[in-house]
């Protein structure tokens, strides 16, 4: 099975792709973890994707697409996978459409993560990500156990260059103008769910909506 996930920046779309990823034993492709992997390693890549990252904007989208596109034809991909963060508007999701139809698949079902502005600007901006294995935790609402440490594995928790106030509203605003008309795109397999709730429930409503028995 293939399915991408569309929300917002703040709307629980990593963290839900990774847990369906994880039920349905397919690799969890996040186009955000692995150009942050790149600006880590200093690729060419990231050195070119760092500055777009940092103000809030979009890589080239000629990158971002051959960047997945080299991932998706992996081995690993054969039983299908769970997308986080591409396509991000129509130049990817055609690319991505075109990429499907020359390896003989499709997208199966598109997650749209209905959240309102006011509650992904909060979750953003008291967001803290683990440096070594990226869990997300909340300072208000879900904070480690203990201070600036992971609760999964230890390592220190870090706030992304890319989740201070200015850059989340020029974010936000990028996902309204060229990512929320995504919906449209895929209405036939769009799949709506609200995520203005606690993860597990969120998580729930997904499995039950793809009938995705094991949890
Ligand atoms: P969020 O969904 O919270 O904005 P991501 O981790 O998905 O966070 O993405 C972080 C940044 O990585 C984006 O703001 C953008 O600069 C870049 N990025 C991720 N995916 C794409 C994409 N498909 N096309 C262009 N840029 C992307
Ligand atoms: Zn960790």
């Amino acid at each position: 099975m293939i399915v991408i996930f569309l929300g917002a920046p703040g709307s629980g779309k990593g963290t839900q792709a990774e847990q369906l990823a994880k039920h349905l034993n397919v690799p969890f492709i996040s186009t955000g973890n692995m150009l942050r992997e790149q600006v880590s390693q200093s690729s060419v890549l990231g050195l070119k994707a760092k500055s777009f990252m940092e103000e809030g904007g979009l890589v080239p989208d000629r990158d971002v697409i051959s960047m997945i596109k080299e991932r998706v034809t992996q081995k690993d991909c054969i039983r299908g996978f769970v997308l986080d963060g591409f396509p991000r508007n129509s130049i990817q999701s055609k690319a991505l459409d075109k990429a499907m139809i020359e390896i003989n698949r499709e997208v199966n079902k598109v997650v749209y993560l209905e959240v309102p502005k006011e509650v992904v600007i909060e979750r953003i901006s008291f967001r803290r990500v683990c440096r070594r294995c990226k869990a997300n935790f909340h300072l208000k609402y879900a904070p480690p156990r203990l201070e600036n440490k992971c609760d999964a594995c230890g390592s220190e928790l870090y706030q992304r260059t890319d989740d201070t106030t200015e850059t989340i509203t020029k974010r936000y605003a990028i996902y309204l103008e060229q990512t929320q008309s995504l919906k449209d795109y895929y209405q036939d397999r769009l799949i709506a769910i609200d995520g203005n709730r606690r993860k597990e429930e969120i998580g729930q409503s997904i499995s039950e909506k793809l009938k995705v028995t094991a949890r």
